[in-house]
């Protein structure tokens, strides 16, 4: 397969701004392999990266992109988990595999984020993504996917991945349960068809935009619960469970509203995730929780390997994030391509970019 020595990358030059750019292809190191980009979202921490920043961020200009999925064009020296040709699925975290975190598996809550010189990496956050025609990833982030999973579905698994992340972070089962989910956004509807692709009952999901609602009617939801139109997701929780509450509520709002709401749906010595990044600090009668004996869980990532079990249930056809994605563009057309996702133009959800187009 024939390299070029330059290729176009989408890179953060500074605060709010990104441009095109011709860079070198780069190299793969020791373990790691030179991806084609084939297809990488657009998620809502890459707006936070660009107008805002991160811990661990490196020196602009870099190149930006978390969320993607792509062909397999060369290999690093010791590299035999994957042939040229392979198609692959990525996800973001890598662990520098030598702090305590690491060695015990919680590797996307690495102790040495942001530290490349310690084996640490974060595509796309702390070192250079996937809005180029190539990146580079490390071997241990990448997954080997099917022929029957596209590479726009691949691109964006780490969604499905983080669902799964957030069941396994509480320890599991949702088999029985009846699971409430408080906002409609892509990791929410991802919940909700994780949710009922492992066995739970009844799957609420609540939000304030119609529309989203009903996408999580087609990816799960059994019941949905619209909060503008002056419907009351305590009362609907409580009418389903015979006056009990949720055994598990997802927080995938991340406001003190969410988080409050998420205390009164669910049930004594059931279970919150934390799946949401909060943009304020919240305030919440946390003694919802202490008295009534509810566990509380947070999240980061789509950590211990989840996007395994994500792409599994994929190929069982048994989860689809198809409904999710709503708009393409070229890697040209990027600055577009993160206004149709920030302001929401046609009622965009996910949008990804196509570098090789
Ligand atoms: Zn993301
Ligand atoms: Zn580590």
């Amino acid at each position: 397969m024939e390299i070029p020595k330059k290729m176009l990358a989408a890179q953060l030059v500074a605060r709010g701004q990104i441009e095109l750019r011709e860079v070198d292809v780069p190299v793969p190191g020791p373990g790691e392999v030179l991806i084609r980009v084939e297809a990488c979202g657009i998620c809502g921490t890459d707006v936070e990266i660009r107008d805002h920043g991160m811990p661990g961020e490196p020196a602009m200009p870099f190149t930006m992109g978390h969320e993607y999925a792509g062909v397999v064009v060369q290999l690093g020296p010791t590299v035999d988990e994957f042939k040229i040709g392979d198609r692959v699925a990525s996800e973001v975290h890598k662990g520098c595999g030598r702090c305590h975190n690491c060695i015990m598996g919680e590797y996307t809550a690495c102790l040495n984020f942001g530290k490349p010189e310690k084996g640490h990496s974060a595509s796309g956050m702390t070192t250079d993504g996937g809005f180029a025609e190539y990146a580079i990833k490390h071997v241990n982030t990448l997954y080997k996917i099917s022929d029957q999973i596209s590479f726009d579905e691949a691109a964006i698994i780490t969604t499905a991945g983080s669902a799964f992340y957030a069941i396994d972070a509480m320890g599991g089962y949702i088999a029985g349960d009846t699971v409430a989910i408080v906002g409609p956004g892509p990791i929410g509807l991802a919940l909700a068809q994780a949710s009922k692709a492992l066995g739970a009952d009844k799957v609420i999901l609540t939000g304030t935009r119609q529309g989203r609602l009903e996408l999580g009617k087609k990816m799960g939801a059994d019941y949905t619960v619209n909060v503008k139109e002056g419907q009351d997701p305590v009362a609907v929780v409580r009418d389903l469970t015979g006056g009990l509450g949720a055994d598990v509520v997802f927080d995938a709002a991340g406001t003190s509203d969410s988080l409050d709401t998420a205390l009164n749906l669910v049930r004594p010595g059931g279970a919150i995730v934390m799946v949401a990044f909060y943009k304020k600090p919240v305030t919440v009668n946390i003694n919802r929780a202490v008295v009534r004996n509810v566990h509380l869980y947070t999240v980061r990532g789509e950590g211990r390997r989840n996007v395994r079990r994500a792409l599994s249930l994929s190929a069982q056809n048994k989860i689809d994030l198809k409904p999710l994605i709503t708009h393409h563009f070229p890697l040209r057309e990027i600055n577009r391509a993160f206004d149709t996702f920030t302001q929401r133009i046609d009622n965009a959800i996910k949008v990804i970019v196509h570098p090789q187009e």
